[in-house]
């Protein structure tokens, strides 16, 4: 199979989130050995247990925009809360180019069933600072895929296909293979991006998305549908996004 070319990845977390094991600079340097040209900092939220908290992302921007030779761009994994909040407000996340956020347990979240996940997850894409759902397709929160899909081409958000759920020296893999499958399907029907990221939590998981080469080998895997797989393609998409991305502007 000829290799798959993508050359950002924007999910990454590090020693600020407490089960990272990286710091800023490693992450570059990781990214830079994998010719990956751009990672988005998608540290964790401050429901998380050791997620960051506001004076972390509010000062962000004082990281460089280049590192080692990769561009960085300043963003966070917020946890998706009861009725589609999310753990920081509209404020700090106003301080950051990239907003992701999924659903994680442990962070006080009271959701319960399939209708709870998925009706979380369309509202916080109604939220105008949303850049990017996190591995929608877990085992535990499972969620009404097409609904998701269909909310997602409206509101332009990008949904993740996550190398790291499949990751087999995990002891537990989050994903379900069939459905990161239909995810491509219904992106390929509805339209809306996607993004293959690593969710590295070490510098040398930057970049590999050989989890997914399911995805790479499935018929329906076109790469154009793969809004990361450039930098142009994931800075053009930033641009159009209606909403301040101040520090991003500088940058590109
Ligand atoms: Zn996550
Ligand atoms: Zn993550």
């Amino acid at each position: 199979m000829e290799k798959i070319e993508i050359e950002t990845d924007l999910h990454t977390h590090t020693v600020a989130s407490s089960h990272g094991y990286s710091t800023i600079d490693e992450m570059a340097r990781g990214a830079f050995k994998k010719g990956i040209k751009l990672i988005v900092l998608t540290d964790h939220g401050p429901k998380m247990l050791g997620g960051s908290d506001i004076y972390y992302f509010s000062n962000l921007s004082i990281v460089p925009d280049m590192l080692h030779g990769v561009r960085i761009i300043k963003g966070v994994e917020a946890n998706i809360l009861d009725g589609g909040k999310l753990d920081l407000s509209d404020e700090i996340l106003n301080c950051l180019d990239f907003v992701a956020a999924g659903i994680h347990s442990l962070t006080g979240h009271n959701l319960k069933n399939k209708e709870d996940y998925t009706n979380a997850i369309i509202k916080v894409m109604e939220n105008p600072y949303l850049d990017m759902i996190t591995h929608p397709i877990q085992k535990k929160y499972p969620i009404d895929l097409e609904k998701v899909a269909k909310a997602a081409a409206e509101n332009n958000v990008i949904l993740e296909l996550n190398s790291s759920s499949y990751n087999p020296k995990k002891g537990y893999i989050r994903g379900i293979k069939k459905d990161s499958i239909k995810l491509l399907e219904l992106s390929n029907q509805y339209k809306f991006k996607l993004a293959i990221n690593s969710d590295a939590h070490f510098y040398s998981e930057i970049g590999d998305f050989s989890n997914l080469d399911f995805i790479f080998n499935n018929n329906n895997f076109n790469r154009e549908l793969i809004v990361n797989r450039s930098i142009d393609s994931i800075t053009s998409y930033l641009k159009g996004r209606n909403k301040e991305i101040s520090r991003l502007k500088k940058i590109i």
